[in-house]
């Protein structure tokens, strides 16, 4: 997905008082009326509309008259959103290249003014799993109230919550810097994924460090869940470092035996297969005699610390309940590999209704929010606070 932030430069303080008016209808508008977010912006003269345009030819919304004029945030839209916010912050001042593509996510390299480069995250959950969730009659009965805003939120939420709780427990992960919307900014790791390495020069070791790591998180009663060469970083000193969690589970959860066994499966296939590492796995210890082979771990020898998820994350501003609703969502989408990416997808428009976005909480983030018109908390309809969509 491109992201043109040159855009960003030419959007006036109107053009964000009507975005942010837009967001606010989201919490309980699919699409907003268009008088809806006349009444919100409250801008003089009707220039709401002319501004709608402007926004329009941006890409920023997108326009529904299906069922009577309305408007929606495209993911563009919620992008600038949250660049505006962290923006004005001061975290970072420019966007640069795009570092990676994920199926739920696009990372793009940011700096600040002192030329520190960092890595920003924009989470697109439902980008291309909704359109597959839309055949999955059930999921939509009890979890219609989902929508790809709130989700992509949560992603982001927690994997700012997690990162930084690991980063205190002296886990290899990036630094959790700041994270606003469904936008998560931590530094950049150096290296480069696992998957991208022919060769190493301690295979043993590289090897002994992750399957270290996992067995360590379930000692700290978390399981990564997508524990794979593509989220694990290396780089030349053969230094590890881990990425991407927003799917990590408790060791407490129902299927975490399972979610270990994975993680672990998938480094030794990937090891086995890339490196040549022998394994002795599933042998009992009387044969442990080929003393090249490793054995596996098993998730119930592991002596596990309770209360650290709980505690800790539920105190950073990830409660139980929106990590219940997002491992709902991440446990029944069904595989969308073979989902094409669409711009602007991961919108069910057709299976939503006003009663079924109740749900949209906008209480976002960590930390006090700068920018969410306090006014408007409620209802929506209030008036937004003049500096709110301020630059
Ligand atoms: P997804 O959830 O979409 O898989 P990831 O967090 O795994 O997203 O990131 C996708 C890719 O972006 C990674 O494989 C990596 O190449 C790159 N990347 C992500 N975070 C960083 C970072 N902090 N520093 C450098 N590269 C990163
Ligand atoms: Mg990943």
């Amino acid at each position: 997905m491109k992201l043109d932030v040159n855009v960003l430069r030419y959007l006036s303080k109107d053009d964000f008082r009507v975005l942010t008016a837009v967001e606010m209808g989201m919490r309980n508008h699919e699409i907003v009326p268009a008088e809806l977010i006349d009444r919100i912006a409250s801008l003089r003269h009707g220039g709401t509309y002319k501004v709608l345009k402007n926004l329009l030819k941006h890409k920023l919304l997108h326009h529904d008259s299906s069922k009577y004029d309305g408007f929606r945030l495209t993911y563009l839209g919620y992008d600038f959103l949250a660049i505006k916010t962290l923006v004005n912050r001061g975290i970072f001042s420019s966007v640069g290249r795009q570092i990676g593509v994920g199926k739920e996510s696009d990372i793009f390299e940011v700096a600040n003014e002192d030329g520190t480069v960092m890595a920003m995250k924009l989470h697109r959950l439902g980008r291309t799993s909704f359109r597959a969730v839309k055949s999955k009659r059930d999921y939509l009965r009890h979890r219609s109230s989902f929508s790809w805003l709130y989700l992509s939120r949560l992603a982001a939420l927690k994997e700012f919550a997690f990162m930084k709780a690991l980063q205190e427990h002296g886990f290899p992960v990036p630094n959790a810097i700041d994270c606003n919307r469904h936008c998560v900014i931590m530094s950049l790791v150096q290296g480069y994924p696992l998957v991208q390495v022919k060769q190493l020069q301690n295979t043993d070791t590289v090897f002994e460090k992750i399957i270290g790591i996992i067995v360590r998180l379930a000692e700290h009663g978390l399981i990564h869940c997508d524990f794979n060469e593509f989220n694990i970083m290396i780089d030349d000193d053969e230094q590890i470092t881990i990425i991407d969690f927003p799917q990590m589970v408790s060791v407490s959860h129902r299927n975490a035996e399972m979610y270990f066994d994975r993680d672990v499966e998938c480094i030794i296939k990937f090891f086995s297969k890339r490196f040549n590492l022998t394994f002795e796995g599933d042998a009992d210890e009387s044969d442990s005699d080929a003393e090249s082979d490793t054995v596996k771990p098993r998730f119930s020898s592991i002596k596990k610390a309770s209360g650290f998820l709980d505690k800790e994350l539920s105190a950073s501003g990830f409660s139980r309940k929106e990590q219940d609703d997002i491992e709902k969502f991440t446990e029944t989408i069904p595989d969308a590999d073979d989902e094409e990416i669409e711009e602007d997808e991961g919108h069910n428009s057709s299976t939503q209704n006003e009663s079924d976005v109740q749900n949209f909480g906008y209480q976002c983030s960590l930390s006090e929010d700068d920018e969410q018109p306090k006014a408007c908390e409620k209802s929506g309809e209030k008036e937004v606070d003049q500096q709110d969509s301020e630059g």
